[in-house]
């Protein structure tokens, strides 16, 4: 889909809600790129942050809630640190996420919203992340029982996935904290 250039921000109810969420402003955005550029997994975006940035800009909402940047961006930062222009980009793509799902929007990236979905249930109950249990839960998820079995099983080896979670007690003090942030902002 062609992206209109722009110098204005459309007045709508998606952008208010994405920049509101993320509190920052995308109007700053001059289109040099250098997000883009940086981005280490852009190749397996259908459109770059810098599109994105532009497409939320222009209002573009079907664009930004169905494309799969939102879910492959892995939030590293590199593209917030890069920016000339101070454009929260990344505070901008989890807001995008958090829209999509509350509107019911089925994710372009089914297995990336299970990985963060499976990684939320870990540190809800566990208090931190438990990686056995990340992966028995993302695999039930996808159904996909057998891919990267080679690659887990050497980390098992190598004392890098414990078969019991580690201080499982905080669990409960996280689940306060979730629930309360729950609560005050909607969001999680
Ligand atoms: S680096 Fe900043 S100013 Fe440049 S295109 Fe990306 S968001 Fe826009
Ligand atoms: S935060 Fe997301 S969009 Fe920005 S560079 Fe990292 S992966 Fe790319």
């Amino acid at each position: 889909m062609e992206i209109q250039l722009s110098r204005d921000v459309i007045e709508s109810p998606f952008v208010n809600e994405v920049l509101g969420e993320a509190k920052s402003l995308v109007n700053n955005c001059y289109q040099c790129r250098k997000c883009a550029a940086g981005c280490p997994v852009a190749y397996e975006m259908d459109y770059t942050p810098a599109e994105i940035m532009h497409a939320v800009r222009l209002g573009q909402k079907d664009l930004v809630l169905g494309s799969k940047t939102i879910w492959i961006c892995a939030a590293c930062k590199t593209c917030s640190t890069r920016c000339p222009q101070d454009v929260e980009i990344v505070k901008i793509m989890d807001a995008a996420r958090r829209v999509a799902l509350r509107e019911g929007i089925k994710p372009k990236v089914p297995e990336a919203a299970a990985f963060y979905r499976s990684a939320l249930f870990t540190v809800k109950n566990f208090g931190r992340l438990y990686e056995i249990g990340l992966i028995g839960r993302l695999k039930l998820a996808t159904r996909d029982f057998f891919k990267d079995i080679g690659l887990g099983l050497t980390m098992f080896r190598k004392g890098k996935l414990s078969l019991l979670p580690s201080g499982w007690r905080r669990g409960f003090r996280v689940r306060t904290i979730l629930n309360r942030i729950k609560n005050e902002e909607g969001a999680i």
